[in-house]
């Protein structure tokens, strides 16, 4: 790269724009998802992009929803009937029985009903006589009881599927009951995440003064795996302009998208803006986001197939922010979702958020619970520098704070749920 470019260049360029505005951009830059052939196997969580319907009834045959006894209905018109037994049939058993007036069939669940039986009685309704090879049906019976009929579950020619369909662990179970073992989806996202500072140490050696441990690249790898994608790791860069550019053009060439922390503000060796700046040209923006924590950001989308890459902040909260505000819709988008945000609701204070104001959008994490009352409370507010990363472990939303209110106990604010299942824990 030549010399003389240094970021204070690139900070001129910078406008500080609200927080709607930079996540359109973003949204705005991503190419449409792109869907192939995959096993089901590894579509938990992708999008479907075809429509796909039932060829077979499920079930495929008239059977038994209990263990019992299969027999005529017009055998068992009194409360105790006695009947021969013809013999047994199980579940899997593929050879065609019958049954004919006066007799029974001992079945089990899921066995196909012989011929001319028309009912089953439960096993508990009977009573067996071994010695005289015969059963009492001890209820009277009508025709159809226990039974489980062919369609009654799918039907041929049924949708189980339809493009922007989410393949959830239940459809992904109805697809392989109808012998479906691969279809059109969008796959897995791979996505690169390079973290960028001199400081950074990866392995677990003693630190000399003035190193820090990489949180970033471990945070980011488990924020992508839980959102679905397979998280790539580029290892850490030092602040060197050359080598980012190695590092984010392997991730580039390799990903679905890249992420970047660090290196993005307005320090003397804050490269990566820069680098996005010349890797992205002109789909590139370094922006200074009307929120806080979090607000540099740099976008570009690079490459044939419009790879994005996000510098995010160096600050681990800022960087967690910042994913959950741009990254995950964005990657969510990619991946063919129709819901890209996580769940947002409103939440009464049971305490004070007093704020400067200082025209940002501020962004608290906080404990939310529902209380008896049927409402979410936010119970407390984790006052953090975006240095602070471990007191974050409590919380399980993010509440977002507008510039011009000062939320006192009894207000109402909205909430990202990062962790809807805590709101119930007590
Ligand atoms: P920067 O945005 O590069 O100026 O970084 C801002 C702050 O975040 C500095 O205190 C960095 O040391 C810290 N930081 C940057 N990257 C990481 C990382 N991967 N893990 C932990 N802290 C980081
Ligand atoms: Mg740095």
């Amino acid at each position: 790269m030549s010399g003389g470019r240094d970021s204070l260049e690139y900070a001129a360029n910078e406008t500080l724009i609200r927080y709607d505005e930079a996540r359109e951009f973003v949204l705005k830059s991503l190419a449409p998802p792109v869907a192939r052939r995959a096993d089901i196997g590894e579509l938990l969580g992708c999008v479907a992009a075809e429509r796909l319907m039932a060829r077979e009834d499920v079930p495929g045959f008239t059977n038994s929803s209990m263990d019992g006894f299969a027999l005529r209905a017009g055998d068992a018109t009194s409360s105790s009937n006695e009947l021969e037994v013809v013999g047994s049939i199980y579940a899997g058993d593929t050879t065609r029985s019958s049954v004919g007036a006066g007799q029974a069939m001992r079945i089990m669940t899921g066995a196909a009903l012989p011929d001319g039986a028309d009912c089953v009685c439960m096993i508990e309704r009977t009573v067996v006589h071994s010695s005289r090879n015969s059963v009492s049906i001890n209820q009277v019976m009508s025709a159809g009881e226990n039974l489980r009929h062919p369609g009654d579950d799918v039907k041929v020619g049924q949708t189980l599927v339809e493009p922007g369909d989410e393949l959830t662990s239940l459809r992904l179970a109805v697809l392989a009951s109808q012998g479906f073992t691969s279809l059109m989806a969008i796959p897995r996202l791979r996505v690169g995440v390079l973290s960028t500072g001199n400081e950074l140490v990866r392995d677990g050696r003693a630190l000399n003064v003035g190193e820090i441990r990489d949180t970033n690249g471990p945070l980011l790898m488990a924020l992508l795996e839980e959102s679905g994608c397979t998280a790539v790791d580029l290892g850490v860069a030092l602040d060197d302009p050359e080598e980012i550019i190695r590092r984010l053009s392997f991730g580039v060439a390799g990903c679905d998208a890249v992420i970047s922390t660090g290196g993005v503000s307005v320090g003397d060796v804050d490269h990566v803006k820069m680098v996005i700046g010349e890797l992205g040209e002109r789909s590139a923006r370094t922006m200074r986001v009307a929120i806080r924590p979090a607000k540099p950001f740099a976008f570009a989308t690079v490459g044939e197939r419009a790879t994005p890459i996000f510098g995010l902040p160096g600050n681990p909260v800022s960087t967690r922010v910042s994913f959950e505000l741009f990254v995950r819709p964005a990657l969510r988008q990619m991946a063919g979702h129709r819901q890209i945000d996580r769940l947002r609701m409103d939440a009464v204070l049971d305490i004070a958020m007093p704020r400067e104001n200082d025209g940002k959008l501020h962004l608290v994490h906080v404990v939310a619970r529902a209380h008896a009352d049927g409402r979410v409370h936010v119970e407390r507010a984790i006052r953090h520098g975006s240095h602070l990363l471990s007191s974050l472990l409590d919380a399980n939303a993010i509440a977002l704070i507008d510039c011009d209110v000062s939320p006192v106990a009894g207000d109402v604010v909205a909430l990202i749920v990062i962790d809807a299942e805590r709101l119930g824990q007590t």
